[in-house]
């Protein structure tokens, strides 16, 4: 794409200001001053620069997607269908991967984005984003199971967890709760149920800080993050 058209649509000005830059050597392509407003660039390979300043050209994307069951959290695996292949067809040139981990059973909210450094701070364990999930559990959950989360268990590596925040929405042989963690060990929440005896049947993540699953989002569809939605991420 011609550059001054390329820095005009990137909002660095209009083509006039572009063109006023470029011939007070304000701007470089791969550390070069340009001469030629019309020279052609690749932005996926180019380095622009203007009042040294890189230009970023990159285009991220948001993405919440009601993950259905038996898929990976992964961009691309030998073996298995994984969340990235069900996005649509226009989402695949921006490089999407999932922030953070879902079980290949486990449903419900997963964000998607190529912004890594988003991503990067979600997962961080320094950020203690918590997430909700909505869980059947084989055993009947009690109040002193209430108590026992919000003290930690210990898993079975020995690992003693955070406090969690269990609600009893329906206790019975097979009960159902809503867990809130802060961390995200590997099969946490069913790991903190089997530490107590019981088994997670069904897990669904419903909310992950001020994030929540869209109810009307159907499992496996996915729609971008609205500008409110993406404010409570960053
Ligand atoms: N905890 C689990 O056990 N599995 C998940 O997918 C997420 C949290």
């Amino acid at each position: 794409m011609r550059l001054d058209k390329l820095l005009a649509n990137m909002g660095v000005g209009s083509r006039k200001d572009v063109k006023a830059l470029i011939k007070k050597k304000k701007v470089t392509v791969n550390e070069e001053a340009v001469k030629d407003s019309g020279l052609h660039v690749d932005p996926e390979h180019d380095v622009v620069k203007v009042n040294n300043q890189t230009v970023n050209f990159q285009q991220y994307i948001y993405l919440m997607m009601n993950k259905p069951p038996g898929y990976i959290s992964a961009t691309t695996d030998h073996r298995e269908q994984t969340v990235v292949n069900i996005l649509p067809e226009t989402y695949q040139k921006f490089k999407p991967f999932p922030v953070g981990r879902l079980d290949k059973d486990t449903e419900g909210l997963l964000l998607i984005t190529n912004d890594g450094d988003l991503a990067h701070q979600l997962v961080s364990p320094k950020k203690n984003v918590d997430k909700t999930y909505y869980a059947k559990i084989d055993g009947t959950v009690t109040n002193a199971d209430i108590q026992t989360f919000e003290n930690g268990v210990t898993l079975d590596d020995g690992y003693h967890t955070k406090p969690a925040k269990l609600e009893i929405l329906y206790s019975d042989d097979i009960s159902q709760i809503e867990i809130t963690i802060t961390e995200g060990k590997f099969h946490q929440v069913k790991r903190m149920f089997e530490a107590i005896g019981k088994k997670v049947v069904y897990l669904k993540r419903i909310r992950m800080g001020k994030l929540l699953l869209d109810p009307n989002l159907d499992a496996g569809h996915t729609r971008e993050l609205t500008e409110e939605e993406l404010a409570y991420c960053l």
